[in-house]
């Protein structure tokens, strides 16, 4: 089974399984299909599915126009929102492309019907994949945007944080230097969060994903899976574990607007009178 990693929109990525035998392939994520057909045709593939994380536009918006291209093929989804949905799939449902399986995973929270996807291949010594969209990234975690603390702690934890260790995560988006520039103001004395980020600027000098890592990496340097370190109930000032992760976020939300308001403030610069209250 082979992976393939397709960079798009400005920090999206797309991926194409694939059954090197058959050269049939299952999307996921495709929001550039043009992009998508054209490395099909160029690899000789067959494309036969679409796994789609959740509704966002730069997760779902290919979906029609695949379906337009492509004659009998699948779109599968968790949500009646994500355009094109053929097949609505449920937690724990798994299917079977060839010798490719797919067990599909409900992880609400980011979009009320959001899913991640574990995949594995009969009889092959690779290490299973999941695909996480906008729920677990390098280093980080997707936004609580339609659930709780509650529902991201159960999909951390128990949906995702339980696949076997050494599964490869395959997420949507290129956001690691800055998740773990969060990591390190979390616990400043992680060699492992120093480690990584060090390597995540090299990939990105070199214009290279980050993706993927695997789950026992993730619990090495990821705050939002290191809920019951020492240092992150510190940071946050809580113990009970769903309180950290809520207090996490919150922290994580406020160090983005921060992000956000530099950046901005660095673009307006010229146009701001020097130290003006405004910028501050
Ligand atoms: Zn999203």
């Amino acid at each position: 089974m082979k992976v393939k990693v397709i960079s798009i929109l400005e920090d999206n990525y797309m991926y194409l399984v694939i059954e090197e035998q058959s050269k049939q392939a299952i999307a996921v994520d495709p929001a550039v299909p043009h992009r998508l057909l054209e490395i099909v045709k160029r690899e000789g593939l067959s494309l036969t599915a679409i796994l789609t994380t959740h509704h966002h536009w730069d997760h779902a918006r290919g979906n029609e126009a695949l379906l337009k291209e492509v004659p009998g093929l699948k779109v599968y989804g968790g949500d009646d929102r994500i355009g094109g949905l053929t097949d609505k799939v449920t937690n724990s449902q798994e299917l079977k492309f060839n010798s490719i399986n797919v067990r599909c995973l409900f992880t609400p929270c980011h979009t009320s019907g959001h899913m991640c996807y574990f995949v594995w291949e009969d009889e092959c010594t690779d290490a299973p994949a999941v695909f996480t969209g906008d729920t677990l990234f390098i280093g980080g975690c997707g936004r609580f945007l339609e659930g709780t603390a509650e529902q991201m702690y159960h999909n951390l934890t128990q949906v995702l944080g339980s696949l076997p260790q050494d599964t490869k995560v395959f997420c949507g988006h290129e956001y690691t230097i800055k998740n773990l520039k969060f990591a390190m103001l979390v616990e400043p004395e992680n060699e492992k969060v120093k480690e990584m980020l060090s390597w995540a600027r090299a990939r990105d000098d070199d214009d290279k994903p980050t993706v993927p890592s695997t789950l026992i990496e993730e619990f090495e340097y990821n705050p939002f899976l290191r809920l019951s370190e020492e240092g992150v109930q510190k940071f946050t000032g809580k113990t009970d574990p769903v309180e950290v992760l809520r207090a996490l976020r919150k922290e994580k939300d406020k160090f983005k607007k921060v992000f956000v308001a530099l950046t901005l403030h660095l673009i307006n610069f010229r146009r701001c009178p020097p130290l003006h209250v405004c910028c501050f």
